[in-house]
Formats: structure tokens, sequence, C-alpha cells
């Protein structure tokens, strides 16, 4: 009898289990638009040119590879608030954020909700209805109640935000609400600037605690236009959490670079804040790497780096919107006749294309062309050699 026979098995990431089946996949046309992943117009994983120029400036200053820090590297702790909330922000030159270097946006989420989950045990935590998947995982397990806040809205195409604001408007003080700052994924559909006042309003009026997921910075508008949310939530003294990811805008998926920040009142609170943040990391996996965020740090802090970076950001961004209105025509011109420009109303990687789960399966079974059950299509694949064959293939099984 081994200790582990009655393990049983984990149901397959769904995302991860649709690549394996994408892989396995023999159709010379396959298109892979269920990972959440950027790729150029050739199809390839951009290696970014500010990225490569950073790792040659490293690469020409060997250092050798001690610790880090448990919050992580200064100068990149440093960059992620001023990217964040702005280099002349009042809350960052006041020293009231607490901000830790972690592996990934997912990093950032979990350590937000591990010190949540000692401060408020009993907090239920919302995510919208629908969110991305690991929202509702991580809280789960990191031990939270976790329920949704009305989000999509399928008739309108669009976001129910009176049903949202009466899900914020109904939740018990202190319970934390996990918002997209942008590029709501999975739908593509973000609220709008008045509808964040409002929401800033409620979570402030009812004592709600916003934990803002920031995974796609500069994917929507720009980098300072999507991180505006965040100025709103200053503005109002609201005390929240932000997660940072630089896998999609660096196009650093694998080197696991993020951070949590977190608003306090003080310089003092955020000290406080902050060495619980350090235990939370210290006990799960001592300190983060270096390779990543040493690279981030070195684009940032640099202004001609910088500057490439944004350049190279923008071409990303610019290249998805194109990829949206290059569906619509194509779906046009290849015979739908429903109204498909809502795609171009919805912003960042993701589309929630209407499809229903039959129409994803039998896209995929017969067409090769790989989306989730719920719709959702990753338009940063698309590119001009397979936007053809997708449009037709969707043209098919509407
Ligand atoms: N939040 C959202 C909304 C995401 O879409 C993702 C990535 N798919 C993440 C967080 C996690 O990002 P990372 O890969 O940096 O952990």
């Amino acid at each position: 009898m081994s200790l582990f026979s009655a393990v049983e098995m984990a149901p397959r990431d769904p995302i991860l289990g649709l690549n394996e089946q994408y892989n396995a996949d023999t159709n010379p046309n396959k298109v892979n638009l269920g990972v959440g992943v950027y790729f150029d117009d050739n199809g390839k994983l951009p290696l970014l040119q500010c990225v490569q120029a950073a790792e040659k400036t490293m690469m020409d200053k060997p250092a050798a590879r001690g610790y880090l820090p448990i919050d992580g590297l200064a100068a990149y702790d440093n960059a992620v608030k001023a990217l964040v909330f702005g280099a002349d922000s009042a809350v960052v030159q006041d020293g009231r954020v607490a901000t830790v270097q972690a592996l990934g946006g997912t990093g950032g989420l979990k350590i937000g909700a591990d010190f949540l989950k000692k401060l408020n045990p009993n907090a239920k935590v919302l995510i919208s209805d629908p969110s991305w998947e690991n929202h509702r995982a991580l809280f789960t397990n990191a031990g939270f109640t976790v329920e949704t806040y009305a989000y999509y809205d399928a008739d309108k195409l669009g976001v129910n935000f009176d049903g949202m604001l009466a899900s914020l408007n109904a939740a018990e003080a202190g319970t934390v609400i996990v918002l997209h700052a942008c590029c709501h994924n999975p739908t593509g559909y973000d609220i709008t600037p008045e509808q964040w006042d409002k929401v800033v309003e409620v979570v402030k009026a009812k004592g709600l605690v916003a934990f803002l997921d920031m995974a796609y910075q500069g994917f929507g508008h720009g980098i300072a236009e999507d991180g505006a949310v965040i100025g709103k939530f200053v503005a109002a003294g609201l005390n929240f959490f932000v997660s940072t990811s630089f896998s999609k805008s660096f196009s650093l998926y694998g080197e696991r670079v993020g951070a949590l920040s977190v608003v306090c009142e003080s310089k003092e609170e955020a000290a406080r804040v902050l060495s619980q943040l350090k235990i939370v990391v210290r006990t799960n996996y001592s300190n983060p790497p270096t390779h990543g965020g040493t690279v981030v740090a070195t684009v940032l802090n640099n202004p001609e780096l910088r500057a490439q970076w944004e350049q190279e950001l923008g071409e990303m961004r610019t290249r998805i919107k194109a990829m949206r209105q290059a569906l619509v025509d194509g779906l046009k011109a290849a015979g739908v006749q429903r109204d498909m420009s809502f795609i171009t109303k919805q912003i960042g990687m993701f589309s929630y294309s209407g499809l229903s789960k039959d129409q994803m399966v039998r896209l995929r079974n017969e067409f090769g062309v790989y989306g989730t059950d719920t719709g959702r299509m990753c338009v940063a694949a698309l590119n001009s050699k397979n936007i053809g064959y997708v449009c037709e293939s969707i043209a098919k099984v509407l």
C-alpha cells in the first residue's frame, strides 16, 4: 500500500490541456488561439530588443548570483512603483507603498492572498463573472471562499455595469474585490473611466478591499492610460493591493517577473506591511530569482532602453488592434452576416467571440483552430498568415 494510493488525479488545467491537444494535432493549418501569449506577425514569441540589450549589458559586466533581499531588488521594486503609481506620485514619495518582487503576476496575487488571509481570515473574495480561472483557484487555495460579482453581459456584448455595482453594493465590509485593472481576461471588455469612478466610490463607501490585477499594463491604451485607474484608488485615499506582471509587456513569460504593491496609510504602516509580506515570501520560496528582475530593472531605469521598451510595447499593442480590425473585416469577407464589430470594442489580448461551446469544439476538431470552450480567443496570436484561415473556419461554424 503506497502512501499515495488514495491520491486522486487532479483535473487537467483547461488551457494547458488545450495546448497538448493542439501540439498533437496534425492539421498543417492549425492555429492556437487558446493560450494567452502574444506572438508577432510571423507567429513567433518575441524576444524584445530592449531585453536583449539589457542582457548584453549584464553579460558585459558579469555579476555573481548572491541571494536577493527577500523583497527583491531595490532598483526593481522602485521601478515598479514608478510605473504603477507614476514617477512623481505622492504615495510613492511619501513611502506609503510596500512593494515586493514576485514570481510573475500570479506570485504577486498569491503573496497578497496569503497576507490578506492572515489579516482578515473570514473575508470573502469576489472575482468577476467570468474571470481568469486561476483567480478562483488561487484565492480558494489561500483559504478564502470565492464568489463572483456580475460582469459580462452576453446579450449586450459588454459589461453588465449595473449588475456589477449591485454585487459590490451587496458585499460585506472587508470583502476582497479582485478587479482587472485593464484588458479584462477573458472577455476583453473593460469598464469606462467614469464607471471606474463609481467602483471606487462603492469600494470606499462599503469598506471593501480592492485588489487590482494589472497583468497587461500597456496592452490596452498605453502605459500611463492603463495605469490611470490606479490613480483613482490613490486619489480616493484607499488602502489597496496591486499585482503587476511583466510576462506579457516584456515578453518574459518564463522568467516569472512580477510584483505586489500595497498602498498604506503612512510610511510607518507600509514598513509594517512590508515586514509581513516578507514573511510570506520567506516561508514560501525565501527570495526571488535575479535574472528577470535585473533585466526589467535595467530597462526601466535606463532612459534609452525604457524608450525602446515603450516603442516595442506600442508595436505589440498596435498589432493586436490591427488584428481585431482584420478579424472583423475578414469575417465579413468570409460571408458572416452577424455584426462582429464588437471585437474592436474589446481591448487587450482576448476576445470573447460570442461563439458557443459547440462551435468552439467544431472549430477545434474540424479546422484545428483552438480557443477555449467559453468562446475566448487570443487575438494576439492572430497574424497576417493565419487570419484568413481563421476567418473562413469561423464562418463555417457560425
Ligand atoms: N492575471 C491575469 C488576469 C492574467 O491573465 C495572467 C496571465 N495569464 C496573470 C494574472 C498571471 O500572469 P503571470 O504569468 O505573470 O503570472
